[in-house]
């Protein structure tokens, strides 16, 4: 993980598919072995660039979705509708493909383990992916600092690492709060404690917010992904909550 932090010139790795895993419908994790890959922090991400036999090449980037002691790369790709890139990799990548990595890419958007705060996780769609990366760290180390996770998703299917967030849930002190999107509006149903998960439908708003996140004075480190509009509302509710600029991370995986 140190030699991560290191600064030095980035070069395209050979990735090959070992493993692919659906997580939704039209999600997908790729688990891919790079030989040389140098580690990287949780919270970090690569290019992918696809070259076609005549030399057609498109780049995009991906986060980064494993922990940095797991060896291989783990990314995890949601397919968007004509999607160049993202209809390959979580549509048509199998075992044995091959493609080109760079990375890691991206030190400031990264949880280093010894931090001691609170850690607050606002995720949006496929934002949980870096955010991933950071629960997973936060168990390897045996962290005993408290996560929130407020994850919004369309619908109870759209959720990606659903199975594995309710088991975490269950052995470490992470608490996770889902969104629904596109459910019909319902009140919203809090159970009294932790670790039963927590459900909202509907966007975030102040109240949900209020009702699940640590408070400013809890001194949290902050870290929101995912498409850029919830990254603004999001980074504007914890504002008007008082958290300090200075502790919220944001990562936009805007359109291209
Ligand atoms: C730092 C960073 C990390 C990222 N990490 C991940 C990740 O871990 N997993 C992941 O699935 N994606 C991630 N993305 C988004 C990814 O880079 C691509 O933008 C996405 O996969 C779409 O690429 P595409 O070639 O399939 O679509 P394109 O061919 O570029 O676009 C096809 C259509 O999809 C729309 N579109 C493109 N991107 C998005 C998007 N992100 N959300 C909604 N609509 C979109 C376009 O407007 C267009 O209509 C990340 C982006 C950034 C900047």
């Amino acid at each position: 993980m140190a030699r991560a932090a290191v600064p030095g010139r980035l070069s395209w790795r050979v990735a090959t598919v070992k493993e692919t895993r659906d997580e939704t419908a039209t999600a997908r994790t790729l688990l891919l072995d790079v030989p040389g890959w140098p580690g990287h922090l949780p919270g970090q991400h690569v290019a992918v660039k696809l070259t076609a036999p005549d030399g057609y090449a498109a780049q995009r980037d991906y986060s980064i979705a494993g922990a940095p002691e797991d060896g291989r790369l783990e990314l995890t790709v949601q397919r968007q509708d004509d999607g160049e890139v993202s209809s390959y990799l979580a549509g048509v990548a199998e075992p044995g493909d091959q493609f080109e990595v760079r990375g890691p890419i991206g030190g400031w958007f990264a949880w280093p383990p010894a931090d001691p705060r609170p850690l607050l996780l606002l995720a949006g769609g496929s934002g949980i992916v870096p955010l991933m990366s950071m629960i997973r760290t936060h168990a390897q180390a045996n962290s005993q600092v408290p996560v929130r996770l407020i994850y919004s998703a369309r619908t109870p299917a759209d959720v990606i690492y659903a199975t594995e967030l309710a088991e975490r849930e269950r052995v470490s002190p992470l608490t996770v709060t889902h969104l629904y999107t596109r459910t019909a509006p319902v009140t919203a149903v809090i159970p009294p404690a932790p670790p039963a998960p927590r459900v909202f439908a509907g966007r975030l708003n102040a109240k949900v917010l209020a009702a699940t996140a640590f408070p400013p004075s809890a001194n949290p480190a902050i870290f929101v992904c995912g498409p850029s509009g919830f990254v603004e509302t999001a980074s504007a509710l914890l504002v008007a909550a008082g958290h300090p600029p200075g502790t919220i991370k944001t990562e936009r995986f805007g359109p291209t």
